[in-house]
């Protein structure tokens, strides 16, 4: 290896945020991730909606006001037929 051109390479904690820790190596000394192998559902098999930028919320938000405008519509539509 040439002299003084490499990074430190340091025994690193990975802490996710379900709470897993491991130790790797890296050039940093801690690492925190949203995922892991832990919780990933590739690995869990089980479904997991990770949602750092509230996308999901929105657009359930969003939906939950377009059904209400539906189903508002449909009623008075019912009591015109009547
Ligand atoms: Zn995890």
């Amino acid at each position: 290896m040439k002299a003084d051109i490499h990074p430190n390479y340091v025994p690193a904690r990975v802490s996710c945020a379900c709470g897993n820790t491991f130790v790797t190596r890296a050039t940093v000394p801690e690492i925190r991730v949203d995922i892991c192998s832990n919780c990933h559902p590739f690995f869990t098999g089980r479904q997991k909606i990770v949602d750092t930028e509230r996308r999901v919320e929105r657009f359930r938000q969003r939906y939950e006001r377009y059904e209400k405008q539906e189903k508002a519509r449909k009623e008075s539509s019912a009591a015109t037929r009547r």
